[in-house]
């Protein structure tokens, strides 16, 4: 896998102060996609087993709440399997630290994969332009859902994290 940048200290994406991990790579090409530059799959860095622990060691930071993964598109069948195995390794490490992973995929089809386990909050579906709002907290448009796994895997049904449910 390929990532475009890591955000070693980030306020916008997530509660909290966060580290933010940008995969490379991304086919769904959203009318005014925030992040042009990260749909190249050949664009950006190789992952390797040491940016792996280089992203672990800023997570170890007290002040750091979580991880966010963003894109590109990480649920990409390309990526998934590293991002599933960062996923793995994040919790393993940091238990009581909590994982945000932004996808244009819908919850729907990916309930049943292995990074379900280890996630806490996905924010799903594709930017639409047109549904674009300036007010919305950590999504761009209102289609979006800001979901919490948990939860939503707990009880078998779709749970919207609280600060997003009306
Ligand atoms: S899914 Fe995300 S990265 Fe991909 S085109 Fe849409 S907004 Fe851009």
């Amino acid at each position: 896998m390929r990532y475009a940048k890591i955000r070693k200290m980030d306020v916008s994406n997530g509660p909290g102060i966060r580290v933010s991990l940008f995969v490379q790579g991304c086919t769904f090409n959203c009318k005014n996609c925030f992040n042009p530059e990260t749909h190249d799959f050949n664009g950006g860095e190789e992952f390797t087993a040491e940016t792996l622990q280089e992203l672990l060691k800023l997570c170890e930071k007290d002040f750091i709440v979580g991880l966010s993964i963003l894109g590109g598109e990480p649920m990409h069948p390309k990526n998934i399997k590293e991002v599933t195995l960062i996923a793995k390794k994040f919790k393993e490490k940091f238990p009581h630290k909590d994982l945000w992973i932004w996808t244009g995929f819908l919850y729907e089809n990916l309930r049943e994969q292995e990074i379900m386990n280890y996630l806490d909050v996905l924010v799903d579906g594709q930017y639409v332009d047109e549904l674009h709002d300036f007010t919305l907290q950590w999504r761009g448009s209102a289609n979006q859902r800001v979901i919490d796994i948990k939860q939503s895997q707990m009880k078998n049904k779709l749970i919207l994290l609280e600060t997003q449910a009306k």
